[in-house]
């Protein structure tokens, strides 16, 4: 006789089990459900977590991996090919830069380069606008902008780096992190312009790594990596492996550690660290790992979401 396979009111399975010496002794000593199932052999298999949503449990990065990281860079600062560029060819390792115009400008010849050698290029508007509360920005301040005026200086933004650099952006970051349009009753999301055009929008300043088969990819989140040292930034690659993550780190400068810089040694070794087969990381540019998702949820779930959907 199995308990749990032949009596289904609690009171009859206690007395059935009762009836065996065996497990009088279990239901006594460890509490009548828990060993009855126990000393049955036929205990249930744990069950996942009711809301787990379906396409969760078959989201898989290639190859094995854990967890997926993309490094980026914003503004087209000149460390960036000065020093930056160097590190990441040496370990072979590619990168997304948010490009201002103005920034590819001062070093068009590097920038070229680092386009043609596979690091991905990315919009990051054309003037870089961010709420007026930054006074440098105030005269083209996100509180004053439209939603068709912001779609306006995206295209403009594209075609001006297609025109310096040869190549189409597909991914964007947020200037300042920020996503709205206008103040008050008047404010509007310009995610959904940034989701008509493009395969990702980058966030900043956020605190979690992206959930492949859940997020937004027109709100991926982005973690700061500016000021960190490699112990700093570790923790964040550890737990996006963990539960495997898509980890977007972002920065400005490289070099020697200061106010909005990634530090050259920090940058070097994230770079080993992933590039280490023992530690199970794919490391790529965010259209590589954005495009790579959005097929996996189209298998999965037969879905043909865009990246703005
Ligand atoms: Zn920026």
């Amino acid at each position: 006789m199995k308990c749990t396979q032949t009596m289904h009111n609690p009171r009859e399975r206690l007395a059935g089990c009762c009836t065996w010496p065996l497990l009088v002794l279990c239901a006594a000593v460890a509490g009548w459900v828990g060993g009855c199932r126990s000393l049955s052999g036929v205990q249930e298999p744990a069950k996942p977590a009711a809301t787990a949503p379906k396409d969760q449990e078959t989201f898989r990065w290639p190859e094995g991996k854990r967890a997926a990281i993309s490094l980026t860079f914003d503004d087209a600062r000149v460390s960036q090919v000065e020093q930056g560029v160097p590190i990441l060819d040496a370990y072979g390792v590619k990168a997304t830069f948010y490009v201002s115009p103005s920034g590819i400008e001062r070093r068009p010849a590097d920038w070229k380069k680092a386009a043609a050698t596979g690091h991905e290029m990315g919009n990051h508007t054309l003037k870089h606008p961010c709420s007026g509360n930054f006074r440098w920005s105030r005269h083209k301040a996100l509180e004053d902008y439209t939603l068709e005026q912001m779609g306006d200086e995206l295209d403009e933004a594209s075609a001006v780096i297609e025109g310096l650099l040869g190549v189409r952006a597909t991914t964007f970051a947020y200037t300042c992190g920020q996503t709205f349009v206008g103040r008050g009753v008047r404010t509007r999301s310009y995610v959904p312009v940034v989701a008509e055009r493009f395969i990702v929008g980058r966030g900043a300043y956020d605190e979690a790594a992206n959930d492949p088969a859940y997020c937004d990819l027109a709100q991926a989140t982005g973690i700061e990596l500016d000021g960190l040292d490699f112990e700093q930034a570790k923790p964040f690659v550890e737990q996006a492996a963990k539960e495997g993550r898509w980890l977007i780190f972002f920065g400005h400068d490289v070099g020697k550690p200061g106010r909005q810089t990634v530090p050259a040694s920090t940058l070097e070794a994230l770079c080993r660290y992933a590039n280490d087969p023992s530690n199970q990381l794919w490391i790529d540019t965010v259209d590589a790992i954005g495009t790579y998702i959005l097929k996996k949820r189209a298998e999965n779930d037969g879905s043909t979401r865009t990246g703005g959907l």
